[in-house]
């Protein structure tokens, strides 16, 4: 019997688990010299100025989600094809949730129809938007940037699926997801399934140095420490000409959204190995393409796309459910992402409904993710596919 083929699994080596022991044995489990130097190699790998690391992508949403000052009622856009993060983080601060649809050839948020809900509303109306480079691929934020600008918004990134990605922009210039040069705001999370692993874990990416610093106020409280900083006076707080060595000030309403010294041990090793792992996925996605293009069963697939960190390898078919169930009775356990987001319960509250998002519908009725991490072998590969086809006959 073939052993359970999952669709995504991280990929723990003797390396990391040595750099975890050795921080374990360190005098810092939290709040550590391991946190700055994966913010500093991460920020290096993405090519942003700075990280900020966090507990996980949700509270990295949050954290981004505050930094911009959403507030009660505002309008943010962003795409129903996406983990429900992506959405809920505009929820958290009281904002109001619009959804568009899909490009149904990139699957991503699409430029057009968001266009189209900008101009029919008065100026004003939506404060940003957060494109998902969903799968691995990158949204082309060069673009997104220059619609964003004509409307006064925001851009929040959500690079889960996508560090190592890029896009070519108008000069052929590579852009690689999280960089900063586009977007506010970029957010990564480094839960098991996603490119690099730390169990629990997340990161925002940003070139703006006000923002940098409000996230890292956010992420701790809402404390401060610093003289220049303090806004009660010296004799307040207990100095003698000086503020007192213990001093600190809550200064607004934070979280305490820290990642850990093991944590982040794990995610700098796991970063060391980020384009190997990405190099790897693009060969898996090159042989499904392969074995899959001008199939008759096949609606659509991701494809080969350039710059594509192949998160997850989609394939559009038809029967999916038939598909689905014969891959599980055959210990290959794919997966659907995503159940369109305008449709969860929660968000019908609102009043979306079934047909509101055609394309993103549509993609949802064929839509499978097939088994895609590095450490998926060619064997497996071949069994995957010789499966696949053994059901169409
Ligand atoms: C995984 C993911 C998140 C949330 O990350 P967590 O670390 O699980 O909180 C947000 N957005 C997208 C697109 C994701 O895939």
């Amino acid at each position: 019997m073939q052993k359970p083929i999952p669709y995504g699994r991280q990929n723990i080596t003797e390396e990391d688990i040595a750099a975890v022991i050795e921080t374990l044995k360190s005098d810092f489990l939290t709040q550590g010299p391991r946190i700055y130097e994966f913010e500093e190699a991460f920020a290096q790998y993405i090519g942003s100025k700075y990280a900020v690391a966090v507990s996980n992508g949700t509270a990295a949403l949050h954290l981004c989600a505050l930094a911009l000052n959403i507030k009660e009622g505002d309008k943010v856009i962003t795409t129903p094809i996406t983990f429900a993060a992506s959405a809920n983080c505009v929820r958290y601060c009281g904002g109001e949730v619009v959804f568009g649809d899909i490009n149904p050839e990139t699957y991503l948020l699409d430029i057009d129809n968001t266009r189209d809900l900008l101009q029919n509303s008065p100026k004003g109306t939506y404060k940003g938007v957060i494109p998902v480079d969903f799968a691995g691929r990158a949204v082309n934020l060069e673009e997104w940037r220059e619609l964003a600008d004509e409307h006064d918004l925001w851009i929040i990134e959500d690079s889960c699926h996508a560090p190592g990605g890029f896009f070519e922009d108008s000069k052929g210039e590579k852009q690689f997801c999280g960089n900063g040069k586009f977007a506010d705001l970029a957010i990564f999370s480094f839960h098991p399934v996603k490119h690099i692993a730390s169990g629990e874990g997340g990161m925002i990416t940003t070139n703006d140095e006000e923002l940098y610093e409000k996230l890292k106020q956010l992420r701790t409280h809402g404390i401060v420490k610093g003289d220049q900083l303090y806004k009660n006076s010296i004799d307040f707080a207990g100095g003698n000409g000086e503020y007192p060595a213990w001093y600190m000030e809550m200064q607004e309403l934070g979280f305490n959204y820290r990642i850990t010294d093991f944590q982040a041990a794990l995610g700098s090793s796991q970063l060391k190995r980020a384009d190997e792992g990405i190099k790897r996925r693009r060969e898996i996605a090159a042989g499904y393409y392969e074995a899959f293009k001008e199939k008759p069963f096949i609606l659509g697939q991701s494809g080969v796309v350039k710059g594509h960190a192949y998160h997850l390898y989609i394939i559009e078919v038809k029967d999916r459910l038939g598909l689905y169930n014969h891959l599980r009775d055959h210990n290959i356990f794919a997966q659907i992402h995503y159940i369109p987001c305008h449709l969860m319960p929660y968000y019908r509250q609102f009043g979306w409904k079934e047909g509101d998002m055609p394309s993103a519908e549509n993609y949802y009725k064929h839509c499978i993710s097939l088994p895609m991490y590095p450490t998926l072998s060619e064997e497996e590969q071949k069994y995957v596919i010789e499966i696949i086809k053994s059901f169409y006959g």
